[in-house]
């Protein structure tokens, strides 16, 4: 079938023949004719090349024909596009909202090593920043040789490295290779300073549980070994009462590490109870008067509020209980010792303060962990654990409430127990 195009052309160029006949100049005419429309043509082709360039500037040649289906088919063609390109832009956001989610830091690097993207992790963990770090070679931001010792290998297996981050040399990060679309790769990095954290202290609770327990384990493997049937009487009693001494040690060692391994795994539920805290303290104040240590020290109680503690009788009472009877164990005869109960705004609070000797303050950052003793000679002859102040963390970590420790050599220690002002409640 002929297109209207072809039958337009004809026609015009017929009517201008039989114009030009009428005046004797037929082929002029025509040619006339034939010119027009080649310059119309040109002039449409103008118009469709000027809204190829700038469709939203310019119009489509209006034109019939031809002309008109190709800027139909151009205009069904960019409808797809856009749409397409919408639908990418919506998968690249999707991508990046979900990558930025990740707790991992990932940066994809090209195969010449050069940085095309990261995610937010990466800038926290790495110091990699997209978009300014664009096509920075990699190894130029992180410098950990055995980062790039990683880098260079070209292993992409899932192997991994430990290495500092370059931002915080606290902070200790695992980094591995994965191929990314073929020559590409992927970095991707995992903060593992906690994990790291708890392998360490668990390898020390192990072995400061074996050095703690061997020492009153050899007292008593020493004693045994002296004695055979044979063995005078006087010798046993002499030995009898530091082996008492030594596996009560052991005891109470072994019943305080239990209570501590209850309560960080939260074994056990808090039963919250209103307890009348005066009544509480009056009676740890008696029972650490009956402390082999108590040398008529001059316990003083400061109770400034009525309202009584919500919380677990039994755990409250432990916790308070370290803290009195540390204060009567490691300050010398008849110092003060005041000990306070009081609300404020910010929440309630028991006080425990001494004037004793102190605590150098290199010390108060790890006097809460299991097994530490400033002066460990002294503490064991006390009958220390070292995991008295660790117990009474726990109990309080699980009450929501904090404490603080603060101290001086020679003036005394404070300890102080922020319960939340949600921990009070009117005496019944
Ligand atoms: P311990 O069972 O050895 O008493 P704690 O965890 O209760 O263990 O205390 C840890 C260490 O803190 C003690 O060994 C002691 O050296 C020090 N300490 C605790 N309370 C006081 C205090 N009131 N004054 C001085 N030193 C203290």
């Amino acid at each position: 079938m002929m297109h209207w195009d072809y039958w337009r052309l004809i026609a015009t160029i017929s009517l201008a023949g039989f114009v030009g006949l009428l005046f004797d100049q037929m082929l002029v005419a025509m040619f006339l004719a034939v010119l027009a429309y080649a310059l119309w043509l040109q002039h449409s082709w103008n118009k469709l090349y000027r809204w190829l360039r700038n469709p939203k500037k310019n119009r489509s040649p209006s034109a019939e024909g031809v002309m008109n289906d190709v800027c139909r088919e151009i205009e069904w063609v960019r409808k797809q596009n856009r749409s397409r390109k919408k639908k990418l832009a919506s998968y690249l956001r999707r991508f990046q909202v979900t990558t930025a989610a990740l707790p991992d830091g990932i940066v994809v690097i090209e195969t010449d090593g050069r940085i095309i993207w990261s995610n937010t992790v990466a800038e926290s963990l790495l110091g990699v920043y997209w978009p300014q770090d664009n096509h920075v070679r990699v190894k130029n931001l992180i410098r950990d040789p055995k980062f790039q010792a990683l880098f260079d290998s070209g292993i992409t297996d899932g192997q991994f490295v430990h290495v500092t981050s370059p931002l915080n040399a606290n902070m200790q990060l695992e980094v591995k290779m994965v191929s990314y679309m073929g020559t590409g790769r992927l970095l991707v990095a995992r903060d593992i300073t906690q994990t790291l954290k708890l392998q360490t202290m668990r390898r020390d609770f192990v072995a400061n549980v074996s050095h703690e327990l061997r020492t009153p384990l050899t007292v008593l493997r020493g004693y045994l070994e002296t004695f055979n049937e044979d063995s005078p009487a006087e010798q046993w009693g002499a030995a009898l009462p530091v082996m008492q001494q030594q596996t009560e040690r052991m005891h109470v060692m072994i019943t305080e590490l239990l209570a501590l391994s209850q309560l960080e795994t939260g074994e056990k539920s808090i039963n919250q109870e209103s307890i009348d805290v005066q009544a509480l303290l009056t009676s740890v104040i008696d029972d650490a008067k009956k402390l082999e240590e108590y040398q008529h020290h001059n316990i003083e109680l400061e109770l400034l509020s009525n309202d009584d503690l919500l919380a677990d009788g039994d755990e409250i009472r432990s916790a308070i209980s370290n803290l009195i009877f540390n204060a009567v164990k490691y300050t010398p005869a008849k110092c003060r010792i005041n000990i306070k109960w009081y609300v404020d705004s910010k929440g309630a609070y028991i006080e425990v303060q001494d004037f004793g000797e102190g605590i150098a303050e290199h010390h108060l950052e790890r006097l809460t962990e299991r097994f530490y003793r400033v002066d460990s000679g002294r503490a064991q002859e006390m009958g220390g654990t070292g995991l008295g102040l660790a117990i009474v963390k726990h109990i309080l970590q699980r009450h929501d409430a904090e404490l603080t420790i603060e101290s001086k050599v020679g003036a005394g220690s404070l300890f102080i127990c922020h319960f939340p002002l949600t921990n009070t409640v009117a005496p019944s």
